[in-house]
């Protein structure tokens, strides 16, 4: 299966796609740079599901290896390749398909290396290993003199490169034992300070941060489900347009983090109307007639139960039907899935386990019963229906959970926007674009219209630096906290203003601050410096719906600095509207003293920036409501 798309090439091996040549040459025009400067500069790649990440790797060590007889002819050392993943089953489709792609290699993998000698196994110039084995056999010796000069490293978002900075620096503070990943890159950076790191991943974040940073230098090449799609390498999306849905609005998430949701309360709500979960299979089960494959996302361990009977009652035979959870065991989910792959288990029912790493090519239609957490989760599970198969032509998406319409708003992703736009047209939920006619969700962010850079409310621009320095740029939705176009994390546009810039000299006295209230919703601090300069910072604390995040989070900012102590900031959250803060104002200290600035943009001459603020003991005396 893993082969699937590749074609075989003169000298009877595989060559790499043409959308992977490209990536492929920006990955060899980073590596003849740091080879070149001979310095250990990790960077890693961003490829969604279905881009062959696995093909990447093997040709990526063929590039590096192929002038190796040259450069054993005239007596140099040659090439050598380590490939890491932390899965034996990664490892194991990896090194075949490198095999076939001309690429000679060896597995270090004690699952794999069973009735070997697996600790005297001859290597060659390119290795797959696991984590795991890989430091084994490192400390019984096995590459005493083998050093790699590139490792790449499969799903790289898994390694803890905090750890590894904290190793490397020495200042690991209590802890004592470090993880397995920062022992291997420890060690062999050790070794050989010029050793070349690539990380390949469909998601590089961890633990809500995105990885680049003091570790991970660079981004080299992104491609997402969208690019894949447009490039014909994974079917399109054929939105479905439900008769019914739940109503999972009562859940309290942060969509824009990568956070799981609580699978007991969607379990709750799901189980509420048992005649929905029957109305909603019996739909499912109609759409899927002309279907080969269909996944389906329950929300937990009862409402799955409820959906397999409603299966059943709809005439589907129960052999048809395969159930995993993360209590299913190894065996019955791999022959539940080779099942689904030959064509006899047309229904696989899961709650949240198939999102990453499983291949399926025959399904071609899915079913949200449950809201996705982020935008990444739900693009990776559609992903699985989405890959290349004989005679499938589209996947259909069935979205019973209001997922786009909720993701829709926080990614300018135009495949969210066509389904979103879908679902509206349905009910004729629609607006008109001003600038190009096109019809589009009354709810939509921005116009769906590619060639059409109309946007119904105001983007955030993405500020993160990118290759050569320059400004990413990229218009984001107000809500978004990655960037759709570098994947980075977004920042109060105005945050790079903050603080960073100044200095103690450039401080001015305060003589008093004042808090306005225009509206319920919109709260004004004013500054009266010392030299007569007035100064304004605008809130909205009680703002509903499309709320940047940065906003929110300078006002719990501000909070934190201005609350005279623990039991006044209790009681102005307990405030329901400004006017009931502009009551409690005698709870917020005054700075002694600050900066200012001016606002950039359409603020400009209204609002300012007040940073380093110093505090003294003066509160406010005359807050106003207007
Ligand atoms: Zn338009
Ligand atoms: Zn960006």
């Amino acid at each position: 299966m893993y082969m699937i798309n590749f074609s075989l090439n003169q000298a009877g091996v595989f060559d790499p796609r043409d959308y992977q040549e490209d990536g492929l040459n920006k990955i060899m025009h980073h590596l003849s740079n740091t080879f070149i400067k001979g310095i250990c500069e990790p960077a890693f790649v961003e490829y969604s599901v279905g881009y062959g990440k696995t093909g990447i790797y093997a040709f990526i060590a063929r590039k590096v290896t192929e002038g190796n007889r040259l450069r054993a002819f005239k007596g140099k050392s040659t090439f050598k390749v380590l490939v890491i993943a932390r899965q034996t089953e990664l490892i194991d489709q990896n090194s075949k398909f490198a095999w076939s792609s001309g690429v000679p290699n060896t597995v270090v993998a004690s699952d794999l290396n069973k009735g070997k000698n697996a600790k005297n196994i001859k290597l060659q110039n390119v290795v797959f290993a696991t984590e795991q084995t890989l430091w084994n056999r490192i400390e019984s010796g096995m590459f005493d003199n083998w050093t790699p000069d590139l490792v790449l490293i499969d799903e790289c978002h898994q390694l803890d490169w905090k750890d590894i900075v904290k190793w490397a620096k020495g200042d690991q503070g209590e802890s004592c034992k470090s993880k397995t990943y920062t022992k291997v890159i420890l060690h062999l950076l050790n070794k050989n300070p010029k050793t070349q790191i690539i990380g390949g991943t469909g998601s590089p974040w961890r633990m809500n941060e995105w990885i680049k940073g003091n570790f991970w230098k660079s981004c080299i090449d992104r491609k997402n489900t969208e690019d894949l799609i447009n490039a014909g390498w994974l079917v399109p999306i054929q939105w479905g347009v439900p008769d019914v849905e739940y109503d999972y609005s009562s859940v309290k998430h942060d969509y824009s983090q990568n956070a799981e949701l609580s699978e007991s309360e969607l379990d709750d709500i799901a189980t509420k109307d048992l005649s929905l979960t029957h109305s909603i299979m019996r739909e499912i089960v109609e759409n899927s007639k002309n279907r080969r494959g269909v996944l389906i996302f329950c929300a937990g361990r009862h409402h799955i139960v409820e959906a397999k009977e409603s299966l059943i009652e709809s005439g589907v035979p129960e052999s048809q039907i395969g159930v995993i959870t993360d209590s299913t065991g190894y065996k019955v989910r791999t022959d539940i899935l080779d099942r689904a792959r030959e064509g006899n288990c047309k229904y696989v029912l899961n709650i949240g386990v198939l999102t990453a790493g499983v291949n399926v090519p025959l399904w071609d239609h899915i079913a949200l019963l449950r809201p996705m957490g982020s935008v990444v989760m739900f693009t990776q599970s559609v992903g699985r229906v989405l890959r290349l198969c004989d005679g499938k032509e589209d996947a259909l998406v069935s979205d019973y959970a209001g997922c786009v319409e909720r993701l829709g708003l926080i990614t300018d992703q135009k495949m969210f926007a066509d389904g979103v736009y879908k679902k509206a047209s349905a009910k004729k939920r629609i607006r008109i674009c001003g600038l190009c006619e096109t019809e589009n969700a009354k709810q939509a962010i921005k116009c769906r219209n590619e060639t059409c850079d109309r946007w119904f409310i105001d983007p955030s621009i993405c500020e993160n630096t990118v290759n050569d320095n320059q400004q990413c740029s990229h218009k984001n939705a107000p809500s978004a906290r990655m960037c759709g176009g570098c994947g980075g994390l977004l920042r109060d546009p105005n945050e790079a203003l903050n603080g960073k810039h100044y200095t103690e000299d450039m401080l001015k006295p305060i003589v008093g601050m004042q808090m306005f209230a225009p509206n319920k919703k919109e709260v004004v601090m004013e500054y009266h410096f010392e030299d007569g300069f007035i100064a304004r910072e605008q809130f909205y604390p009680y703002r509903t719906g499309q709320v940047p995040k940065w906003q929110l989070q300078k006002w719990t900012d501000f909070l934190k600095e201005h609350a005279i102590d623990e039991l006044a900031l209790a009681d102005i959250k307990a405030c329901k509207n400004t006017f009931e803060l502009v009551q409690v104002s005698h709870l917020f200290r005054t700075p002694n003293s600050a900066t200012y600035r001016d606002k950039k943009g359409k603020q400009a001459g209204r609002f300012h920036i007040v940073s380093l603020k110093r505090f003294g003991n003066d509160l406010i005396k005359n807050g106003v409501a207007a």
